[in-house]
C-alpha cells in the first residue's frame, strides 16, 4: 500500500485526508499544532462563497463554484451546520457598472443571482444605508462552521485508519527511496507528500526545493463579533462590491446567531493574528456606508486570521518541479474555504487517479455528537433522563451541558485543551467570554484526561494553567 504524507491539519488537509480515507492507502496528516483547524481555518469569515467573483481562467474560479455545489451534500453527511442564509452585494452609484459585470459574471457561471433596487433590498434588510442604489442577491450563498466540519471530516478519517500526528512540526523533508519527513517528534516515510501547511506552504516547500514557483504575502483580517442579541440586525450576508483588493468588509449572519462584522485586509507576519484599533476602526469607518445602527453596543470579542495570500491571485496546486511526488497545495487564501471540497477532488483527480487506488470495500460513517441545543424539548428530556449531565449546565450564555464537553473530550481526535472544547460544544462563546463557564471546563478536563488542573492547557503547548499570570502565553 503506498503511503501518504499531509502536513497541514486545517480545512484544506482535512478534505484530502478524507477523500484519501475512501482508498487502500496508508494516509498520514501530520500538523504542529495539538489540534485540528487552528491556522486560518480557525479564523475566517465561514462563507460558502458561490464563486461569481474569481477572475475568469483561474484554478479558484473553477474550484470554488464547484466547491460550493458540493457542500450542502458534505454537511449533511457528516451532521455539520450549512445555512443557507442568501447574501446581498451592495453598491452605490459609481460601483453600479462593477456589480452589472459581477452579476453578468455569475450567469454565465450557472449561480442564481438578480439585480434588484435598495427599495427591494430594504424590504429584506431594512437597516441598508440610503446611499446604497443597488443590490445584487445570490441566495444560494452560505455560512457553516469551518472548525466543525475539519474535526468532523478528520474523525471520518481516522475512523477509516488516517493517522493524525498532532503537535508535531515539520523540520525537514528530503528524498531518499521514498520521502522522509522529520518532524521535532519523530520520522516518517512517504511515497507522497501532500503540503498543505496553509500560510507556511512556501516555508514547507523550500525545506525540499529552491527556487519556488509562487510566494506567499501573509494578509491579516480583523473581525468584530456581536453577541446573539443583535441575531435579526441582518438575515443576509451582506458585501460591498468587490474591488481589486478584495471582498471588502462585509457583515456575517453565523449559524449559531452572532454576526461578523470585518474583515480587514493588511500585510502582515505569518503567524500575527493580533488586533490593533487602527484595524477595527477601519471596520466601523468602511461600514458606514453600507449601514445603518450597527449595535456595537454589542461586540463581544474580536479577533483576527491570517491569509496566504499567493502572488499570482490564484491557487496554486501543482507538483513539485523537482519531483512529481510532492505536491504544492499553496497560495489557498479566500476562497478555500469555499473551494476545499473541490480542492480535494482536483488534487485527487489530477494526481492519484493514475494509481488505481482501490476503494475500500467498508467505510466507517461518523455518528455526529449529540447537540442539545439542535434537539426539541422532548429529546431533550429523554438524554436528560437516560444521563443527567446532559441537563447539568456548564456554560449559561451558550447552554451547554457537562455531558457534552465530556463527549468532546472522548471522540476520535478529542479536545485537549479549554480552546479546543470551545471549538467542539461553544462554552466560552456568548457573552460572558468564558468568564464564568472556563474554570469550570477546565476542571472537566483535569478530571477527563487524569491529569493535575494546572496542567490544564488553554490552547498552545505553552498554555498551561499553571504559568498564566506567571507569563506563560494565554
Ligand atoms: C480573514 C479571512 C477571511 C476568510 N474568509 C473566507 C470565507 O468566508 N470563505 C472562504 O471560502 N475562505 C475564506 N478565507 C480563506 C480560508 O479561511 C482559507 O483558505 C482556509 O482556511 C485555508 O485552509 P488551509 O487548510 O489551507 O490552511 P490552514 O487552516 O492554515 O491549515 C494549515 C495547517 O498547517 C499547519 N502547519 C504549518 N506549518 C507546519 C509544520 N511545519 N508542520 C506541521 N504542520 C504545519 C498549521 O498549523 C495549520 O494548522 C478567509 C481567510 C481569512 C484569513
Amino acid at each position: 500500500m503506498k503511503d501518504i504524507i499531509i502536513i497541514g491539519a486545517g480545512i484544506t488537509g482535512c478534505f484530502i485526508a478524507h477523500k484519501l480515507s475512501h482508498y487502500e492507502v496508508n494516509v498520514t496528516v501530520i500538523e504542529q499544532e495539538n489540534d485540528i483547524a487552528a491556522g486560518t481555518t480557525m479564523a475566517n469569515s465561514a462563507i460558502v462563497h458561490t464563486g461569481y467573483d474569481p477572475e475568469e481562467g483561474t484554478l479558484k474560479a473553477l474550484l470554488n463554484v464547484q466547491g460550493a455545489r458540493m457542500y450542502p451534500a458534505v454537511c449533511r453527511e457528516l451532521g455539520c451546520f450549512y445555512h443557507r442564509c442568501g447574501a446581498f452585494i451592495t453598491a452605490h452609484k459609481q460601483e453600479e457598472a462593477d456589480l452589472q459585470i459581477l452579476y453578468e459574471k455569475a450567469c454565465r457561471r450557472g449561480i442564481r443571482a438578480s439585480m434588484l433596487s435598495i427599495e427591494e433590498a430594504r424590504k429584506e434588510e431594512p437597516k441598508l444605508h440610503a446611499s446604497i442604489t443597488k443590490v445584487m442577491s445570490v441566495p444560494d450563498t452560505a455560512v457553516i462552521y469551518p472548525w466543525e466540519i475539519a474535526i468532523a471530516l478528520m474523525e471520518e478519517a481516522a475512523e477509516n485508519q488516517t493517522r493524525i500526528k498532532l503537535s508535531e512540526k515539520v523540520i525537514a523533508i528530503r528524498k531518499e527511496e521514498r520521502f522522509i519527513v522529520e518532524t521535532d517528534q519523530g520520522v516518517y516515510e512517504g511515497d507522497y507528500v501532500i503540503n498543505a501547511a496553509g500560510v507556511k506552504a512556501e516555508e514547507i516547500a523550500s525545506l525540499y526545493e529552491d527556487d519556488l514557483p509562487y510566494h506567499i504575502q501573509p494578509k491579516k483580517g480583523q473581525y468584530y463579533v456581536l453577541s446573539k442579541r443583535a441575531k435579526d440586525f441582518v438575515r443576509h450576508i451582506l458585501y460591498p462590491t468587490p474591488t481589486a483588493a478584495g471582498k471588502g468588509v462585509l457583515c456575517v449572519p453565523t449559524v449559531h446567531g452572532n454576526t461578523l462584522l470585518g474583515p480587514t485586509s493588511e500585510c502582515c507576519d505569518h503567524e500575527d493574528t493580533s488586533t490593533s484599533k487602527e484595524g477595527l476602526d477601519s471596520i466601523r469607518m468602511r461600514l458606514s456606508t453600507m449601514l445603518y445602527d450597527v449595535p456595537y453596543e454589542e461586540i463581544i470579542r474580536s479577533y483576527s486570521g491570517v491569509r496566504a495570500t499567493g502572488n499570482q491571485n490564484d491557487f496554486y496546486i501543482q507538483p513539485s518541479a523537482k519531483e512529481g511526488h510532492f505536491l504544492h497545495v499553496a497560495c489557498i487564501d479566500s476562497p478555500g474555504l469555499a473551494s476545499s471540497p473541490a480542492i480535494a477532488a482536483y488534487v485527487f483527480d489530477k494526481f492519484f487517479s493514475h494509481e488505481g487506488f482501490c476503494e475500500k470495500a467498508v467505510y466507517h460513517h461518523r455518528t455526529p455528537p449529540v447537540v442539545m441545543e439542535k434537539l426539541s424539548m422532548e429529546d431533550k428530556r429523554k438524554m436528560i433522563e437516560k444521563n443527567p449531565a446532559y441537563g447539568e449546565i456548564v456554560c449559561r450564555c451558550e447552554r451547554i451541558s457537562k455531558q457534552e464537553i465530556i463527549d468532546a473530550i472522548h471522540r476520535p481526535c478529542g479536545a485537549r485543551t479549554i480552546k479546543g472544547i470551545k471549538k467542539r460544544v461553544r462554552p466560552g462563546m456568548g457573552p460572558c467570554q468564558g468568564g464564568f463557564c472556563e474554570p469550570l471546563v477546565a476542571a472537566i478536563l483535569a478530571e477527563e484526561l487524569g491529569i493535575p488542573l494546572q496542567e490544564v492547557l488553554y490552547d498552545s503547548h505553552s498554555s498551561h494553567l499553571g504559568e498564566i499570570g506567571k507569563g506563560g502565553k494565554g
